[in-house]
């Protein structure tokens, strides 16, 4: 029982290895023969995911889940595991070769470069409806972990009279109406509004207007970086920092968002 469960999920490792390899061959073949298939938008998505998730495995030095499942199940079947990864035992076994993992996490990345190079020379088509819609569900939930952050920080400003709504696809958050009605403190704040995911906070509805524009494309930062949002965000303000600009002003993001608001 479990020796079939191993070997299925050894068939299933087959699969996903032949689906990274073979679809970066169907990508670049199908392209030089125009077939429009090889650019559908959930295929090379999802081709990309896959690959990505190899290197980045291979980087941490971890071994594959499905290996670690199969060698589980092997180890319940009463047969022997295997102490190395899926590629290395079977190039191993196949070839009589056996190779440190950093050769290995070389030539994934190698062939991860291959499949970027692929995707800037043919990019997927347009998602049509029902992709697009399940594109923003995914950008929603990708950008997730910052807008709970927003949403935690929102509750100060709620505790105190101020307003939320939904609009155009983010969470708009201010505390009063005016500059004037909200008092010296608070007026004279130098930052007059945050965003944090598809959360944007404001000290009024006045800023809000203000910087509405500017704030968006930071949400749009957001839905394209996700949680590493606060890593390159940072990142960038080092580099400035560090090159003598300053931190806030010249950061990359901050600068695009002031060229395309
Ligand atoms: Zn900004």
């Amino acid at each position: 029982m479990y020796q079939h469960l191993a070997d299925a999920v050894l068939v299933l490792h087959f699969g996903v290895v032949s689906f990274v390899v073979g679809g970066l061959l169907a990508i670049v073949a199908g392209n030089l023969a125009q077939i429009e298939w090889v650019n559908r938008p959930a295929f090379r998505w999802a081709h990309l995911c896959a690959i990505g998730f190899v290197v980045l495995q291979s980087w941490l030095g971890a071994i594959c889940p499905l290996t670690v499942l199969e060698n589980r199940l092997r180890a319940q079947a009463g047969g022997t595991a295997y102490e190395t990864s899926f590629i290395e035992h079977w190039v191993a076994r196949l070839m009589y070769y056996e190779a440190p993992a950093w050769v290995f996490a070389s030539l994934y990345t190698l062939f991860g470069l291959a499949v970027v190079a692929a995707w800037r020379y043919w990019p997927p088509a347009p998602w049509g409806g029902e992709g697009r819609r399940r594109l923003r569900f995914l950008k929603f939930l990708w950008a997730a972990p910052c807008s709970v952050v927003g949403i935690v920080l929102a509750v100060v400003p709620l505790a105190f009279g101020g307003k939320a709504r939904w609009s155009a696809g983010a969470l708009e958050v201010t505390w009063r109406e005016t500059l004037a009605s909200c008092g010296q403190l608070a007026g004279r704040l130098p930052i007059r509004g945050v965003v944090f995911g598809h959360v944007i906070l404001a000290v009024t509805d006045d800023d809000l207007r203000a910087i509405g524009p500017h704030e968006r494309v930071h949400v749009a930062q957001y839905e394209r970086w996700g949680p590493l949002f606060f890593l390159v965000y940072a990142a960038s303000s080092l580099w400035q920092l560090i090159n003598g600009r300053n931190p806030y002003w010249h950061n990359h993001f901050e600068v695009q968002a002031r060229e395309r608001r």
